[in-house]
């Protein structure tokens, strides 16, 4: 018998939904690259329901239990008194979600002796110290592609919606106003813009996809250049770093992951080289920026807008600069979380846990780390090291 332990997200706020908006979602063949989606032998849920919350408990409960094993569903998982971190201690495997991160940092690694497995439901792994992890010879998977198309569509909600200013204009509307010069004076087209993308990965490549038809000129940096043929297909700039990059770009949004590589890359220094009046989109993840950085050059007019659904630490603190700063667009870490991506990384989830206890191998496409080194996607795209530094300051959400 194995102890599990999965951290998600509370309910709403006003319970467990007993009916939903929408009857029915689009079942979805393959993923853009011809990868299947997750296969697991079957699913205890119906696509489309909350799985991602509490309650939801990913579908997983039937599953386990049927099989012997212990599963502990918390959302308690910030401080050395939360569940997760008590619950942790005899667990051989953690499941947790990029948007309400359980922070597996070194020091919770070098407690929890038992642990062998760490699924992230979604994608990003950050979350997790992958060094320690690697220094520990504990796997880390994640479930690709299963909500990269769901980020992609948010990227260029989130563009469009700074670039013509959309959320002023709705709150004029909501407060029961008719300003159209308000709305206006910070209302811009998106043809003919320079949009540079950091990271054409999954998500970086489906955002510039769903960018052409709206006749920008693309740009991007990332550590791989695309096929010859992309770029032609998507009349795309390469730059071989990101400082060649923003120089020349009205708008960027962010793809890559966070590793040591990426953290703070948007800093003073990078931001004092963009143009005046640029905007930043990122729904990669927060620490890619300086969080004071961004806020500075909100308030200077150096940035013109920023909306990013991914902060750090997750939750964050009720006084982080974020909420506050001027012409922002933020949401709070939903993008790779609809209801559509939740049956995905549900059913991956339980893909890779019946591949653990069958003792099969896990797709290599979901492994980020296995023994004690970088492997299948993570050693692609992540570099070696932690980037769970700070992370403790997460207790804060609730003291606030
Ligand atoms: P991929 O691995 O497919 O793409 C990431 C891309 O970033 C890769 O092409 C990678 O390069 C590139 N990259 C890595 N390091 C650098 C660097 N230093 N400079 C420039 N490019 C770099 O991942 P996805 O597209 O699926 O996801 C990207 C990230 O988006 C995730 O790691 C996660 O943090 C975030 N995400 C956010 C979600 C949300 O809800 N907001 C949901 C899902 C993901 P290469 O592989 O060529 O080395």
């Amino acid at each position: 018998m194995s102890k599990i332990v999965c951290v998600l997200y509370d309910d709403p706020v006003d319970g467990y939904p007993k009916s939903y908006a929408v009857d029915s979602i689009p079942k979805i063949d393959h993923y853009p690259d011809g990868q299947t989606l997750p296969t697991p032998k079957a699913i205890d849920f119906k696509p489309g329901a909350l799985l991602g919350s509490v309650s939801g408990e990913l579908g997983l409960r039937k599953f386990l239990e049927s099989a012997g094993h212990q599963l502990v569903v918390t959302s308690d998982k910030d401080g050395p008194n939360s569940i997760f971190e008590k619950e942790l201690v005899d667990a051989e495997v953690v499941i947790s979600q990029p948007f309400w991160p359980a922070y597996l940092t070194a020091e919770r690694i070098a407690k929890a002796k038992k642990l062998k497995l760490a699924i992230t439901a979604g994608i990003g792994s950050d979350h997790v110290a992958l060094q320690a992890a690697m220094d520990k010879g504990i796997t880390v998977t994640e479930v690709t592609y299963c909500n990269s198309i769901s980020t992609a569509e948010h990227a260029v909600m989130m563009l469009l919606s700074q670039v013509r200013n959309y959320i002023p204009s709705y709150q004029w509307v909501v407060k029961g106003g008719w300003n159209i010069a308000d709305c206006v004076a910070r209302s811009y087209d998106l043809e003919g813009m320079n949009v540079g993308i950091v990271g054409a990965g999954r998500i970086g490549l489906a955002v510039m996809r769903r960018l052409k038809p709206f006749d920008v000129k693309l740009h991007y940096t990332d550590r791989h250049r695309l096929p010859l043929s992309v770029e032609k297909e998507l009349g795309a700039t390469f730059h071989p770093n990101v400082q060649a990059m923003v120089k020349v770009c009205d708008a960027i949004s962010i793809h890559a992951p966070l590793h040591p590589e990426t953290e703070h890359m948007f800093n003073d220094a990078l931001i004092a080289q963009m143009k005046r009046g640029a905007f930043i989109v990122n729904t990669a993840r927060g620490k890619i920026c300086d969080e004071n950085a961004i806020a500075r050059a909100l308030k200077s007019g150096k940035l013109a807008g920023y909306a990013g659904d991914v902060w750090f630490p997750q939750p964050a603190p009720k006084d982080h600069p974020w909420r506050t700063m001027p012409h922002h667009g933020m949401t709070p870490h939903t993008a790779g979380t609809t209801l559509n991506a939740q049956a995905r990384y549900a059913a991956g989830t339980r893909e890779i846990l019946e591949c653990w206890f069958a003792k099969k191998p896990i797709r290599s496409e979901y492994l980020i780390v296995e023994n004690g080194k970088l492997a299948g996607a993570g050693a692609h795209s992540y570099s070696a090291g932690n980037a769970t530094e700070g992370s403790g300051e997460a207790v804060r959400y609730k003291r606030a």
